[in-house]
């Protein structure tokens, strides 16, 4: 199958076979059906602040081709040509800085963000980097050899089965998002380079639970379940066979669809920075988050970003309350702290319609709302 499958260690197939695989990705708009799915990878590729998704399904529903297919479409971005960490011109890296202060004009280009792929059977070093220790006593940052962190700055970093990944690598996951910053330590030599990323990973619970405060750093969640619908199911295996058996002219007859989409997202991230919330709905979304049981304040940030990316997709410049209630719906669900003897918490759209209609009216009119409260 051209299609990279849902199974560790794919990526390095991936890797190994170099940059020509990647022309024959199964395009984003030919997907069938996973509405929620698709939606929240556009989002986040409208909205980096959006902070990424959690792919919770069972293998073989289509999440790594979606996730692939998203690349194609994420918007271009200023980077500086040669630097590892793929700096913005506008704010320099480290020694991208020190180029700069020598006089030296740094090499511009545009392109697409990234998506990179992070095995599960990856080492810390292809992860964070590696020191070459003697050089680094004498030049500082130039003696690292960057790893995928370096790679996915600006981008998107992709872990198939997260919740598989182990312990330690999480470990180092966690900290580089949580500083947006990777720290390597070798030998008393410590290098640190930009690692800002989406973190969209995957994970089939029956293998295993994912680390509360890792799921915290993912923006969203979305559940993928198999189509039950027997024409969908019988399109998406005709477009499978269409695909395996020419992925060019395949390809070709989605093009002008990928295109559309393509400038869509690119619009909707220029409109972004126009796009606001009347002040009562910040208000509102607390008392969504709190109300729901969720501690987390990222909670509020995710839901109010996805908000602002839900509105400029849909070519508005104001968010209301149906895009803040579209957006809690997708933010929330793995962040409600789970009771190990209940089946998994979900978040109920009424019950969030409700909260939203109260805490709204707690603006207007407090006590009444207070009284209300149940
Ligand atoms: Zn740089």
């Amino acid at each position: 199958m051209a299609v990279p499958a849902d199974h560790p260690g794919g990526a390095d197939l991936r890797e190994a076979a170099g940059d020509h695989i990647e022309l024959r990705y199964f395009p984003f708009t030919a997907i069938v059906g996973q509405e929620r799915l698709v939606r929240a990878l556009l989002l986040n590729a409208v909205n980096p602040a959006v902070g990424g998704v959690l792919i919770k399904g069972p293998s073989g529903t289509g999440k790594s081709t979606a996730v692939r297919g998203l690349a194609e479409l994420l918007p271009e971005i200023a980077v500086v040509a040669d630097c590892p960490f793929s700096c913005s011109p506008q704010d320099p890296c480290g020694s991208c800085g020190e180029r700069v202060a020598s006089g030296e004009e740094l090499p511009v280009m545009r392109r697409r963000r990234r998506i990179v792929d992070l095995p599960l059977n990856a080492t810390e070093d292809r992860v964070s980097g590696s020191v070459d220790v003697a050089r680094a006593l004498e030049t500082g940052e130039r003696a690292l050899e960057p790893g995928l962190l370096a790679e996915a700055n600006r981008g998107i970093l992709y872990v198939d089965e997260i919740n598989l990944l182990d312990d330690h690598l999480t470990d180092v996951l966690l900290d580089a998002a949580a500083l947006g910053v990777n720290v390597v330590e070798r030998e008393g030599v410590s290098i640190s380079h930009p690692a800002r990323f989406l973190l969209v990973g995957t994970m089939n619970e029956e293998e295993g639970e994912l680390r509360p405060q890792i799921a915290d750093r993912i923006g969203l969640e979305v559940d993928v379940e198999a189509l039950t619908e027997p024409e969908a199911r019988a399109e998406i295996v005709r477009r499978r066979e269409a695909f395996a058996r020419d992925p060019e002219s395949f390809r070709a007859g989605w093009d002008a669809a990928q295109r559309a989409l393509a400038e869509q997202v690119a619009a909707a991230e220029g409109r972004l920075d126009e796009v606001g919330l009347t002040d009562r709905l910040y208000a509102a979304v607390g008392q969504l988050v709190v109300r729901s049981g969720v501690d987390s304040h990222r909670a509020d940030i995710t839901i109010v970003e996805c908000a602002k990316a839900i509105a400029a997709l849909a070519g508005r410049v104001e968010a209301d309350a149906e895009d803040v209630l579209a957006a809690a719906e997708l933010a929330l669900g793995h962040r409600l702290a789970a009771d190990p003897f209940a089946p998994a918490p979900r978040v109920e759209p009424q019950l969030l319609r409700r909260v939203l209609e109260e805490a709204l009216e707690v603006e207007v009119t407090p006590k009444k709302a207070v009284s209300r409260a149940t």
